[in-house]
């Protein structure tokens, strides 16, 4: 049990093949009280409910600073305090640099990164009044090696944007004992490619992965986890490769 009397908070965590529902199951698991923050409320109440008792789902748009506002209002009224923030929710689109529009440019760079931002914003004064917290910010191999995965290169440079901002965040914070960190997975098999991913690219994705298969939404649950934990207690400012070897240089 790594998470005994922690409090967490998951953004975009209520699709029920994705990454954020996997980590709130296994951060339920290790002990701690979750809150399921995700723009599709039904879906996060639900997502809440299955975790058993004591957890909560709320809908919050992570793009939308007043909703994050409300949404840590009442995950500090439920559960008194934060210990933990994974900024998790996240949105991609398969286009090409001179196919991106400006709505499009600005709906992924809005959840992605802004997102990360507001969320943050709005629990850290909570972590600081608590003495410390952690933090997991989600990036994607794709800000790494420029794309070339699913998402296009709005994604890659909102996804780069996330590490730029997490690692100066864990600098600005590192002195109230709030740590910062990122994982950067590959292609985890999860519904957010919204059935436009072909045979071929998994295919062509496949033979550049040693470990020989795509991630599942428990590889990076388990990351989450450890930067979550205090077996972290010393790690800020990092990035997490989860990507089979995708990107071994
Ligand atoms: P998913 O589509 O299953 O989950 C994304 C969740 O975010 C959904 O529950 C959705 O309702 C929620 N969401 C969307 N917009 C939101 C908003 N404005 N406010 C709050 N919640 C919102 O996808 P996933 O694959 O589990 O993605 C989780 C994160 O992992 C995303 O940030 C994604 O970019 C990132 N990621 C995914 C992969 C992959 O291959 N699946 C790889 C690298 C990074």
């Amino acid at each position: 049990m790594l998470l005994q009397n922690k409090t967490a908070a998951i953004s975009g965590a209520a699709s029920a093949r994705g990454i954020g529902l996997a980590t709130a199951r296994l951060f339920a698991a290790h002990g701690a009280r979750v809150a399921i923050l995700d723009i599709d409320e039904a879906a996060a109440r639900q997502a809440a409910a299955g975790l058993g008792p004591g957890h909560i789902g709320l809908r919050c748009d992570v793009a939308d600073k007043a909703s994050c506002q409300s949404a840590a209002d009442a995950v500090i009224a439920a559960f008194g305090g934060i210990d933990i923030l994974v900024n998790n929710a996240g949105v991609t689109q398969p286009v090409k640099t001179l196919d991106i529009d400006e709505a499009s440019w600005d709906r992924i760079q809005d959840v992605n990164t802004k997102g990360v931002l507001f969320l943050s914003q709005v629990f850290i004064p909570h972590m600081q009044a608590r003495g410390g917290g952690s933090i997991a910010c989600m990036s994607s191999v794709s800000a790494q090696r420029g794309g070339g995965i699913f998402g296009g290169p709005h994604y890659s440079a909102a996804k780069a944007g996330v590490l730029g901002l997490a690692k100066a965040m864990a600098r600005e914070f590192g002195p109230d004992r709030i740590r910062v960190n990122c994982v950067t997975p590959g292609l985890i098999e999860t519904d957010i490619t919204g059935g436009k991913l072909t045979e071929e690219m998994r295919r062509e994705i496949l033979r550049g992965i040693p470990l020989g298969r795509l991630g599942d939404a428990a590889d990076v649950a388990g990351i989450y986890l450890f930067l979550a934990s205090d077996l972290s207690a010393y790690v800020t400012g990092a990035v997490i490769d989860v990507n089979g070897g995708m990107l071994i240089h």
